[in-house]
């Protein structure tokens, strides 16, 4: 998920963000993420994917930044931001080409950034050697690009013969999680390309290892906007290949997390839309001048989409404002929109009742906003309380004399990452929250604890 807030930036060729995808099985990068710092390190990489979201959309390249980034501007970007960011993940490019990684990991550590990641596309770490020295720099945290089970699949999407290192790179990291504590996510950009066999893809995936297996709806920016005939499907039909999964039993369904797509549009795997990472990209290289990927004008398509649309921005239409997922929901790709239309995307109503799901009725009772209210610092406003698209996580929007931020709130054994852990809950937050926010969040946390 390179993705993040672009705040949200996704899994790697796909980049993303924010998000933080999934559910964690390993516990101590994930238990305190607050923020990540997006680390740039390589403007080249040994694939070609048809979607990647790095390379330029005229001319294939990348820009912005030397092929291989000097090791001296990663450490004053991370000595920037030690102690304010609690991850960091090695993105851009293929990050494990740098010949300095892990002495950027092992920097990394030194300056307590508690996540260490690395986006990358497995190859390089075909070489056991390699994978376990980037371990024992002080890499925690892998999100592993594959986009087929077999090779004529995935190397259709990266434009190389690269499927055997790719799946030897994610198998020496499956090894290596039984000595070192890793969390491994794979990220997998659902493309024209590999619809037909997405949900092998996943199945094999999960098989093989992986913790969480994120689905990357492509973004049609970048390479992938020029591409976009070849490479982007509707929603529908990725929410269509992904039929077969539903059969899944539900602990190895949930380890499967959409990114990238409203959730209007995500038919049954709703609940599975991930939550957000909030990502700290520098303003300093090409991340500045990427994309804007969150939703932030809500206006009518007519005046949104128009033929001259330009690439990066999402977008919503008039009818989104009665939608129950408005708050949280980002959006749709601009081009997106204008290619295929908004029949997808129809607002979601809200649920009665007698259909609300356990942890609503569980939040209803015992953190109604009349309470949290109360809770609040003084001078502190909610703004909002919604439960989100898959009504499983409560989402709080909060004002303070400094700005606003957002805090969800999910149940503590959901097994997803939170940032504390107190009761029957578990408390994240998103882009905003600073550190006095975090001290609040904490002791409203210890005090709704207490039922
Ligand atoms: S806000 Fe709009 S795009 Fe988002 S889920 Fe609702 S209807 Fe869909």
């Amino acid at each position: 998920m390179r993705r993040a807030n672009r705040a949200r930036r996704p899994t790697d060729d796909h980049r993303a963000a924010v998000t933080a995808p999934a559910p964690s099985i390993a516990t101590s990068a994930n238990l305190r993420r607050k923020a990540v710092l997006q680390a740039q390190v390589m403007f080249t990489c040994n694939n070609r994917c048809w979607f990647c979201l790095d390379r330029n959309e005229v001319d294939g390249e990348f820009h912005g930044g030397p092929a291989v980034v000097p090791f001296a501007t990663i450490a004053a970007l991370l000595q920037a931001h030690a102690g304010s960011v609690d991850a960091v993940m090695f993105t851009h490019g293929e990050p494990t080409l740098h010949p300095q990684l892990p002495a950027m990991l092992a920097l990394a550590r030194d300056l307590d950034f508690a996540g260490r990641g690395v986006v990358t596309n497995g190859r390089r770490l075909a070489d056991g050697d390699r994978a376990r020295a980037l371990c024992e720099a002080g890499a925690n945290r892998f999100v592993v690009s594959i986009h087929g089970p077999d090779a004529a699949t995935h190397n259709a999407s990266v434009g190389r013969d690269a499927f055997v290192e790719a799946a030897a790179g994610l198998s020496q990291l499956v090894a290596l999680r039984g000595e070192f504590d890793l969390e491994l996510t794979t990220s997998t950009v659902a493309s024209k390309l590999n619809l037909p066999r997405l949900a092998d893809t996943l199945r094999w995936l999960l098989d093989r290892g992986a913790d969480t297996a994120v689905v990357n709806v492509v973004r049609p920016t970048g390479h992938a906007r020029k591409h976009f005939a070849k490479v982007v499907p509707r929603h529908a039909e990725v929410v269509a290949a992904l039929a077969p999964l539903l059969e899944l039993p539900h602990d190895l369904r949930r380890r499967i997390v959409l990114e990238d797509i409203p959730p209007c549009a995500a038919g049954p795997w709703v609940s599975l839309v991930g939550t957000l990472e909030a990502w700290v990209v520098p303003t300093t290289n090409e991340s500045a001048n990427a994309p804007v990927a969150r939703g932030t004008t809500a206006q009518v398509a007519a005046e949104t989409v128009s033929g001259e649309a330009s690439a990066g921005q999402t977008v919503k239409h008039s009818e989104c404002t009665t939608c129950a997922a408005n708050d949280h929901c980002w959006g749709v790709w601009e081009h997106y929109a204008h290619a295929y239309g908004w029949e997808e995307f129809q607002p979601i109503v809200g649920h009665s009742a007698a259909s609300s799901t356990a942890f609503e009725r569980r939040v209803g009772e015992l953190l109604p906003a009349h309470r949290l209210t109360q809770a609040l610092p003084q001078a502190w406003q909610l703004l909002s309380w919604t439960l989100d698209g898959r009504r499983e996580r409560l989402r709080l929007r909060i004002a303070t004399d400094a700005g606003e931020f957002e805090v969800m709130v999910e149940a503590a054994d959901a097994g997803r990452p939170a940032w504390i852990r107190r009761g029957h809950w578990a408390w994240s937050h998103g882009p905003g929250a600073d550190a006095a926010c975090l001290s609040a969040i904490e002791a409203i946390a210890a005090a709704c604890a207490q039922d």
